[in-house]
């Protein structure tokens, strides 16, 4: 509410002896504000709104939180729920949809197509157990197929549907990647701070990563951490 309507309202209230509540000037301020907050919440959610393809920005990000539970529960996480779980199952729908399409001659060959899923087989198997390189390579013969189904097939003509898959997709291997990601960041903060706590097996005086001498007794070093 602004200054003016304040003021507005106090004088109303010492001259009326109603409070500003129940003033008809300051309902209509709460109306009006009312309007304006639903009026914000529509454009911010149109902001995140699907867009031409169907997806939306929000589709490539991980909250914090949500990233915290893939990464502590990442072994407790039932497939469905876990993020490399999920990409696995959307490769695999993919694959199982396009080697039924390529029974009914829509795309390529059966034959193909089952050469395609066995290639793509070990790479779904590294996936779940949570290999980053497996995530990247799997990601990267998506896009490639998908290239190649833009530009390579129909004689010149470019087809938008690879490209409106490829933006519906993708997200669900890019999050499985941040989810390594975020994993690997910890695994390595993890072995810093364990380097850096080792003791003298001697004498159990604290000591300098990688020195051979304990400083404090001068014997050779085994570490303890
Ligand atoms: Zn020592």
């Amino acid at each position: 509410m602004d200054e003016e309507n304040k003021s507005n309202l106090s004088f109303m209230e010492k001259l009326t002896g109603i409070p500003s509540e129940n003033q008809p000037a300051y309902k209509e301020q709460v109306k009006k504000e009312e309007k304006e907050q639903i009026i914000k919440q529509k454009k911010s959610k149109n902001a995140n709104s699907r867009s031409w393809y169907g997806g939306s920005r929000e589709d490539w990000k991980i909250n914090e939180a949500d990233l915290k539970n893939q990464v502590d529960n990442y072994k407790t996480l039932k497939i469905t729920k876990s993020y490399r779980g999920i990409a696995i199952l959307t490769i695999s729908a993919l694959l199982g949809f396009s080697l039924l399409l390529s029974f009914f001659g829509v795309i390529t060959d059966p034959t193909t197509m089952f050469w395609a899923i066995i290639m793509y087989l070990p790479i779904i198997f590294f996936v779940y157990k949570g290999h980053r390189w497996a995530i990247i390579l799997l990601m990267t013969l998506w896009t490639l197929d998908k290239g190649y189904q833009v530009i390579g097939q129909s004689g010149g003509q470019v087809e938008i549907m690879p490209i409106i898959g490829w933006f519906i997709f993708t997200p669900f291997f890019w999050r499985a990647l941040k989810v390594e990601n975020e994993r690997k960041r910890i695994n390595k903060l993890n072995r810093v701070s364990q380097v850096s706590n080792q003791f003298c097996s001697h004498c159990g005086s604290k000591i300098e990563i990688n020195s051979k001498f304990c400083p404090h007794c001068g014997k050779n070093i085994k570490i303890i951490s």
